[in-house]
């Protein structure tokens, strides 16, 4: 065991600071990561690896981006932090106002976890509903009411919840399956004037990498207008990664509210919640839902995250999206080749697979995939000097740093991978 890793266990649980990190379900010990540039992660023992995890995207240009890190070092000499307002958060919710239409006022806060929590109590206020929908396999961060049938880490883990969330916390969370417009259509036939808000991934990032099925969206949008609910679009992953008005732009359908975080945060601490004045105005101090942060509007963060959308042009999600097809096309030609029956998914820029027969459209599809098979690859692409998320629930991350030469050299060592993977692994009934 590495001497970080074990002086990790001793003094933080699971030696991490979020569950997935821990390697718990592909096995194995973590990396720990000295240093990182562009599309590579260098380790504490000096091993480099092809980095696609890139921060869980948050990191859209690359790790270290020269631009990121120069307006950071500008704005840390100027002061971390005053509990005062600052030019630089007007201007950047002035540039996610410019990029996303439905967006008119922001409020910012620390973690993608705050942003949605936040949404769903201005839903809530807003709306004098109590009941709000969130759909299996879709994550939202760790607050109490979306920690059921949750994505990521907790499913991962294969948890069907947490302990430590109370029934009332969660008694008005209504789970419905995604993808499915007879599930949407039967929580609001049980209680149609009691649903606050319907809050969703528009992607589904969180479960693998789940597309929207043709008018999914735009049957969501339907049924909360026709029941005065808000369509919450959690875009934290998708906010500026699919393009600048993330999967609304791309779908051409209006949320009420939109999360934020990861790409917004330029890789440093900042999420936010988005929408019209006249819902976001329900805020404090102008209305009664209450909200604060002594950290949220960090200067660092938000000179990173303005950084990052200065650098984002049509052009460099045009690039972002060739360099995903070329990776999608590969690995689907070395699962083919090694005979491995997988399912490679892109929306856009972002990149999922599954090592499955069937195709994948909702939670119960994702865990039925072969996440034993996904961990013996995960390993083998590790060794091979290619970091991918040690998890089949989470999504690929192809930065603007990754250069065809590394896109290519993965598909190769992704061929041999598929290929030498033991026989015994994942080759009969799909394993949980
Ligand atoms: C990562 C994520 C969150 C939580 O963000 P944190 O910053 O980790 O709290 C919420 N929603 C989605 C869709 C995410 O991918």
């Amino acid at each position: 065991m590495s001497k970080w890793f074990e002086r990790a266990l001793a003094r933080i649980p699971g030696g991490v600071s979020s569950p997935v990190r821990a390697f718990g379900s592909v096995g194995g010990e973590p990396y720990f990561v000295a240093s990182a540039e562009g599309a590579y992660v260098t380790d504490t023992n000096g091993r480099r690896y092809c980095d696609y995890v890139q921060s869980w995207g948050a990191s859209i240009l690359g790790h270290a981006h020269p631009v990121v890190v120069e307006a950071v070092q500008r704005a840390a000499a100027r002061g971390t932090s005053y509990g005062a307002p600052t030019p630089g958060e007007v201007e950047l919710a002035e540039a996610i106002a410019e990029r996303v239409p439905s967006v008119e006022k922001v409020r910012f806060v620390s973690s993608g976890t705050e942003a949605a929590m936040t949404a769903v109590r201005l839903a809530r206020g807003a709306t004098g509903r109590s009941k709000v929908v969130k759909f299996a396999g879709c994550y939202h961060g760790h607050f109490d009411a979306m920690l059921v049938a949750a994505g990521s880490g907790v499913a991962t883990l294969g948890l069907p919840g947490s302990a430590g969330v109370t029934e009332g916390a969660v008694a008005d969370t209504v789970v419905v399956p995604y993808n499915s417009v007879e599930g949407i259509e039967a929580a609001f036939a049980a209680d149609p004037g009691g649903i606050a808000a319907v809050l969703v991934e528009p992607v589904a990032a969180n479960m693998g990498l789940v597309a929207p099925a043709d008018g999914y969206l735009a049957a969501l949008r339907a049924r909360c207008s026709e029941h005065g609910s808000l369509l919450v679009f959690d875009e934290v992953i998708t906010g500026f990664r699919l393009g600048p008005a993330g999967a609304q732009g791309r779908y051409g359908v209006t949320p009420d509210l939109s999360v934020f975080g990861k790409v917004v945060g330029g890789g440093l601490p900042l999420a936010a919640v988005g929408g019209p004045a006249e819902l976001m105005d329900h805020l404090a101090p102008v209305g009664d839902v209450y909200q604060a942060g002594t950290l949220s509007g960090n200067p660092l963060a938000t000179a990173a995250g303005l950084a990052v959308l200065n650098q984002l042009d049509e052009g460099s999600y045009a690039a972002l999206e060739t360099k995903a097809e070329r990776l999608v096309d590969g690995l689907r030609g070395a699962f083919d080749a090694a005979g491995a029956a997988a399912r490679v998914t892109r929306v856009g820029t972002l990149v999922g697979w599954y090592f499955s027969d069937t195709e994948v459209c909702d939670y119960e599809a994702a865990r039925a995939a072969d996440h034993r098979r996904y961990a013996a690859f995960f390993h083998a692409m590790l060794g091979r000097g290619f970091s991918f998320a040690p998890s089949g629930y989470e999504t690929t991350f192809v930065s603007l740093a990754h250069t065809e030469q590394d896109l290519d050299a993965t598909v190769a060592a992704a061929q041999e991978a598929a290929t030498a993977l033991p026989a015994g692994v994942g080759s009969g009934p799909s394993r949980r």
